[in-house]
């Protein structure tokens, strides 16, 4: 409890005032995301709607669920009546889905555009010009529940520090370029998602305003 408790704080000190902790909390049992609540934390993301929609009715009303990993667009309307942030949007079919559940739910979802940054193989993310593409698209202008808050990206797995650093810095200039274009006059347009348990004191310095931290706050998977 109290190896906890200090790992939490320390990470809370170092953040700067504008970073917002998202602890990630997948794989964790309930205890422990009420012990991280009780100390303050109200951010908490998951990887699996599945393990979301377990955790969320046995815990406190007031916290933030941070939908981070994949997300299918038949299970969004698990999470549509309460999720806070969706991080891991890649295309403009789920935008639509969770605009049509959100709807339903008579509430506005918040979305990240997730972005493919790093060197490695992956499935999930877009590069630059799909970004333009759904966001130039009329029927992503017309869906009126959903709220595009910023990017996400996750760098890669590489002790590279410079690599990870200029991926960030990457993502950080292209942030910049899509708020200027297309979200001039939406200060809503504001969240830049990026930085883990090994690299997120880089991410900041990259321009990073949310953090997803699990590892350092809990210990290993
Ligand atoms: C698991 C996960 C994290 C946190 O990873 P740690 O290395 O444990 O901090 C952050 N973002 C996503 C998308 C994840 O799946």
């Amino acid at each position: 409890m109290e190896i906890l408790n200090e790992h939490i704080l320390n990470i809370l000190h170092q953040l700067p005032a504008n970073v917002t902790l998202v602890a990630v909390t997948k794989t964790r049992p309930v205890e422990v995301l009420q012990q991280a609540y009780d100390l303050g934390l109200r951010d908490f993301g998951e990887n699996r709607v599945q393990e979301m929609i377990e955790k969320q009715p046995v815990l406190p009303a007031d916290i933030r669920w941070h939908q981070i990993g994949h997300l299918q667009t038949n299970k969004v309307k698990y999470i549509a009546p309460f999720v806070h942030l969706v991080h891991s949007v890649d295309s403009l079919r789920l935008l639509e889905e969770i605009n049509r559940q959100a709807l339903k739910n008579n509430r506005t979802i918040n979305c990240l555009l997730q972005i493919y940054i790093a060197t490695e193989e992956s499935k999930f993310g877009l590069d630059e010009s799909e970004l333009n593409g759904i966001l130039e698209n009329e029927l992503c202008k017309s869906l009126t529940n959903i709220r595009i808050c910023g990017l996400m990206g996750m760098a890669s797995f590489s002790d590279d520090l410079a690599l990870v650093r200029s991926e960030f810095a990457g993502l950080k200039q292209l942030f910049v370029r899509i708020k200027k274009k297309f979200f001039a006059d939406s200060p809503e347009f504001s969240i830049l998602s990026t930085g883990m348990s090994g690299d997120y004191l880089i991410a900041i310095e990259e321009g990073s305003t949310m953090v997803r931290i699990g590892t350092a706050l809990f210990g290993e998977r």
